[in-house]
C-alpha cells in the first residue's frame, strides 16, 4: 500500500464522517503509522482491514430527559459507539462533560480499539457518554441523570456485550447510580456490565488508582529504557481528577517530586512536592475546585487561567482531556528540560506537539499505552466477577505492573522492528493495529 492510498482512505474518513475534528486527527495519526505494516501485509489492503476499522461496528446516540431540583425538564443527548469487538465485548468508559458530541466518543472509541489491544486482555473497544454537564449538580439530579441515560442504555450492554467504566465527570458516584439502575430494569445482579465499581459491590482493589498508576509506571519504563527511573525527576501533571491525583500518588512513591497540577481554572505549583491527601480531600471528598489548595496552604500558588506546562519539570504527565498540549506549550517544555512524556490522558497532545517531542528523541508515550493501566485493571475486575474472587491489593498491583511493562515493551519491540527504534507513536499503533487486524481476518467478513 502507497502513502497515495492511505491518503485516500483518510479522504474518505472526512467525507463520511464530516466536522468530527478529533475523530478525524486520532485516525490520522493512526494511518500515519500503519505504511510500514501494510507494505508488508498485502492482506490488510486485499480485506480492507483499515477501512473496516475505520467504521464503528454501531453507534447509538439517544434523549435523555430528567428533570433538574426545581422541576424544570432538562435533555441532553447520549451516545455509545461501539466501535469494535473483534478481540472481545466493547469496552471502554462513558463521558460527561458539555463538549461531548460524536466526534468525541467516536476518537475516544477508536483510541479505546488500540488500547485495550495493546494491554494483551480479551476486550475490544467502545466508547460513551453525554453532553451533561455534572457541575455544580446535586447528588439528587446526577442520580436522576444517570438513571434516566441507563433506561435507554442497558439494552445494549451485557458482560458479554458491552461494558463501560468511568471518563472525565464519571467516577464512583456515578457508576453506583447507573449499576443500580441496570440492576433494576433487568432484574440481573450482573457483576460484569460495568466496572470502577465500589469495592463493597463488586469493585476491583486498584481500579480507582489504575490509570495514574500506570501512566507513572510507564513513565518509569520509559526512562528505565534509557538508563533512568523517575527518582530525583520534577514533575507535573496536569488535571486534577481521578488520572491526576493518582499519577501524583505513584509517580511520587517512585521517587519523583511532583510539583504542579490543573484544573479548568488555572493551576497550582507547590514547590515543596503537593500534599495529596490534601488534594483528595479537596477534589474527592469536597468536589471543591483546586484554587482552594492555596487557601490550606501558604506556601503554594494558584495561578488562574495560564498554563500549567509553563511551570519547569523533567518529566510531564498530561491527566486532564485531550489537545491541552500544544506546540508551543512542548516548545517551552523542552526548553526547560524535559525528558519524558506520560499521557495520562486521552490525545492530550496535538499533532504539532507530538513532533516536537518525537524530534527532540525525549521518551514519549502516547495515551493509547500510557494510560492503559485503566482498562487493564477494569479486565481483571470483570476476571474477578466473573469468577465470584477478590484479590488483594499488592496481587492487583502487581499484576497492573506487569501490564504496563509488557505494553512498554510490545510499543518498544513494533518500534524496533518497524525501523524507528523509541518511536513509541508507531510501536503502539502498530502492534494494537496487527493484533485487531489478525482477529478480524479470522472472524471473515463480517
Ligand atoms: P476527571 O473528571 O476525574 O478529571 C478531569 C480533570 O481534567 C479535572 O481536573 C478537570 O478540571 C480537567 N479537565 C477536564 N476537561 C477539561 C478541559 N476541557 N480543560 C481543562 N481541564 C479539563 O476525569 P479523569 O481523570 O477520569 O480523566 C482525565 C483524562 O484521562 C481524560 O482524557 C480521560 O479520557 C483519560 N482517561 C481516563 C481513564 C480513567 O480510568 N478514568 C482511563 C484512561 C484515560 P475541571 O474539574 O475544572 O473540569
Amino acid at each position: 500500500m502507497t502513502v497515495s492510498t492511505i491518503e485516500a482512505i483518510y479522504a474518505e474518513v472526512l467525507r463520511r464522517n464530516p466536522a468530527e475534528k478529533e475523530f478525524h486527527q486520532a485516525v490520522r495519526e493512526v494511518l500515519e503509522s500503519l505504511e510500514p505494516v501494510l507494505a508488508r501485509h498485502p492482506e490488510y489492503t486485499e480485506l480492507k482491514t483499515v477501512q473496516r476499522i475505520c467504521e464503528p461496528e454501531r453507534q447509538i446516540i439517544f434523549r435523555v430527559p430528567w428533570a433538574d431540583d426545581r422541576g424544570e425538564v432538562q435533555i441532553n443527548r447520549g451516545f455509545r459507539v461501539e466501535f469494535n469487538s473483534a478481540l472481545g465485548p466493547y469496552k471502554g468508559g462513558l463521558r460527561f462533560h458539555p463538549s461531548v458530541y460524536l466526534g468525541i466518543i467516536k476518537f475516544l472509541g477508536f483510541e479505546q480499539v488500540f488500547k485495550n489491544a495493546l494491554t494483551g486482555m480479551p476486550i475490544g473497544g467502545g466508547k460513551g457518554g453525554s453532553d451533561f454537564d455534572p457541575k455544580g449538580r446535586s447528588d439528587a439530579e446526577i442520580m436522576r441523570f444517570c438513571q434516566s441515560f441507563m433506561t435507554e442504555l442497558y439494552r445494549h450492554l451485557g458482560e458479554y456485550t458491552d461494558v463501560p467504566a468511568g471518563d472525565i465527570g464519571v467516577g464512583g458516584r456515578e457508576i453506583g447510580y447507573l449499576f443500580g439502575q441496570y440492576k433494576r430494569i433487568t432484574n440481573r445482579y450482573e457483576s460484569g456490565v460495568l466496572t470502577g465499581k465500589g469495592l463493597g459491590w463488586g469493585g476491583a482493589r486498584v481500579r480507582t488508582e489504575a490509570t495514574g498508576y500506570g501512566a507513572a509506571f510507564f513513565a518509569e519504563e520509559m526512562l528505565a529504557a534509557r538508563g533512568s527511573s523517575l527518582d530525583g525527576q520534577t514533575v507535573v501533571v496536569s488535571g486534577s481528577g481521578n488520572v491526576a491525583i493518582y499519577a501524583i500518588e505513584k509517580v511520587t512513591q517512585l521517587g519523583g517530586r511532583a510539583i504542579a497540577c490543573s484544573d479548568s481554572s488555572g493551576y497550582v505549583v507547590d514547590e515543596r512536592g503537593l500534599d495529596l491527601d490534601l488534594l483528595k480531600q479537596i477534589k474527592e471528598v469536597e468536589r471543591g475546585r483546586l484554587s482552594e489548595y492555596t487557601e490550606r496552604v501558604r506556601h503554594a500558588r494558584h495561578v488562574t487561567g495560564g498554563s500549567v506546562w509553563d511551570v519547569p519539570c523533567t518529566v510531564a504527565v498530561p491527566s486532564a482531556t485531550q489537545n491541552e498540549l500544544d506546540g508551543e506549550a512542548a516548545q517551552t517544555l523542552l526548553r526547560n528540560g524535559l525528558v519524558a512524556v506520560s499521557e495520562g490522558a486521552n490525545m492530550p497532545s496535538t499533532p504539532e506537539a507530538v513532533k516536537l517531542f518525537l524530534a527532540a528523541g525525549i521518551a514519549y508515550g502516547p495515551g493509547k499505552a500510557a494510560n492503559a493501566g485503566g482498562v487493564a485493571t477494569s479486565a481483571l475486575e470483570m476476571q474477578q466477577n466473573a469468577s465470584r474472587d477478590r484479590w488483594t491489593f499488592e496481587h492487583t498491583e502487581a499484576r497492573l505492573r506487569d501490564i504496563m511493562r509488557d505494553v512498554h515493551a510490545s510499543c518498544a519491540a513494533a518500534a524496533e522492528e518497524y525501523g524507528d527504534p523509541g518511536n513509541l507513536v508507531l510501536g503502539a499503533n502498530i502492534t494494537g493495529f496487527v493484533r485487531v487486524a489478525d482477529a478480524m481476518h479470522a472472524h471473515g467478513l463480517v
